[in-house]
């Protein structure tokens, strides 16, 4: 079975913006292997398939599973069904029409299927790690993507706000965590971006904290770490909350992780643009209220198909926040026994400034 599409709308363009990389890095065509980056070429968001793309065309080989619907998703490349190895079909069309440089994604492409893809090909084709380059493209956001991005922010803050009278003593933190997840679903979201954090007291120290069995507690603070899908567009938000009276030692570490997070959208709204430059914002915030070294990540990443995409904005990274880009800005503090206080939003990133992606208060944090 075999069916031509043409380029079509954005996914077109896209593939054209493609084919301008690969000429300024002289290939002739790009193996594509890892799915996120045929989805955002092509359009078919199926999880097995391979694809080759160059000036001459783009082919999209799929296993019966996917045929009818790689027919249906994608645009701008034939696709073609393939019973035995999509990378070695791949590996015969370009030993039969491709010749020169292919380009192949080496942070994706497993050795084996690499040694197979090398030996079919034969000789006379010089094959290229990629570097990224696919990944690259995907930092600036077009229109459609960063409508997707902030539907699913608003959905996420949406679910949190529906979900805050539950959260009081008692309440168990798995169970927080799956009434988020069903509100985002009911609210159209096609599910969460990751799995979603629940931490509270002691347990928010581990940033990366799992929900678990544990109940919540009167004077605990609650880290909730969460974020929508739509269209395949993940948007991520952090909010922590704090059940009771909180003392004077906990409002002045709410108020430094906030005034951290403000610092480092001002940065970004005030034009700073390398990331290690906004990461510096954030972290001086901090050691000016000797919190520093309880800060141990980055302040934030970019957010599209994936939850973690480029660029980072970490220390010393020198890489450009570009306009049109979407990432987070995320500092945080963690304190053995205590627990932990992280901020985050998701932010569209323009010439004009930062536009917040996921709207919800950071204000009112005390559910006493
Ligand atoms: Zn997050
Ligand atoms: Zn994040």
């Amino acid at each position: 079975m075999r069916t031509i599409s043409r380029p079509f709308g954005q996914f077109g363009s896209r593939q054209q913006t493609l084919r301008a990389s690969l000429e300024k890095d002289r290939l002739d065509w790009l193996l594509l292997t890892n799915a996120t980056n045929i989805y955002y070429l092509t359009g078919f968001r199926g999880t097995a398939g391979v694809a080759l793309i160059g000036q001459g065309g783009g082919v999209l080989w799929v296993d019966p599973r996917y045929t009818l619907q790689a027919s249906e998703e994608a645009r701008g490349v034939e696709v073609r069904e393939e019973r035995k190895g999509l990378a070695l079909a791949a590996a015969r069309w370009v030993s039969k029409h491709g010749k020169g440089r292919v380009g192949y994604e080496d942070s994706n492409l497993s050795v084996r299927s690499f040694e197979g893809f090398r030996e079919m090909v034969g000789r006379g084709v010089r094959l290229v790690p990629s570097r990224g380059l696919v990944e690259e493209l995907r930092v600036v956001k077009g229109e459609e993507e960063v409508a997707a991005i902030s539907a699913a922010g608003k959905i996420t803050a949406d679910a949190f706000q529906e979900v805050l009278p539950e959260i009081r003593p008692g309440a168990r933190e798995s169970d927080l965590a799956a009434e988020l997840e069903y509100r985002m679903r009911r609210k159209g979201a096609e599910g969460a971006a990751f799995e979603i954090i629940v931490a509270s007291g002691a347990r928010g120290a581990f940033p990366h904290a799992r929900a678990s069995g544990k109940l919540l507690e009167k004077c605990d603070l609650v880290i909730f770490d969460l974020g929508a899908i739509i269209s395949g567009y993940a948007a991520d938000m952090t909010r922590t909350l704090y059940l009771g009276k909180p003392g004077s030692r906990v409002r002045s570490l709410y108020k430094a992780v906030l005034g951290a997070q403000q610092r480092g959208l001002q940065a970004l709204q005030e034009g700073v643009r390398v990331a290690g430059e906004v990461d510096a914002a954030t972290r001086a915030s901090l050691r000016r209220r000797g919190l520093a070294r309880y800060f141990i990540h980055s302040t934030g990443h970019g957010v599209g198909l994936d939850i973690h995409e480029s660029p980072r904005l970490g220390h010393g990274e020198k890489s450009l926040i570009k306009d049109g880009s979407v990432v987070t800005v995320e500092p945080g503090v963690y304190l053995e026994g205590l627990g932990g206080i992280r901020i985050e939003d998701t932010v569209h990133v323009t010439s004009a400034g930062v536009e917040i992606l996921t709207p919800a208060s950071k204000s009112d944090w005390i559910l006493a």
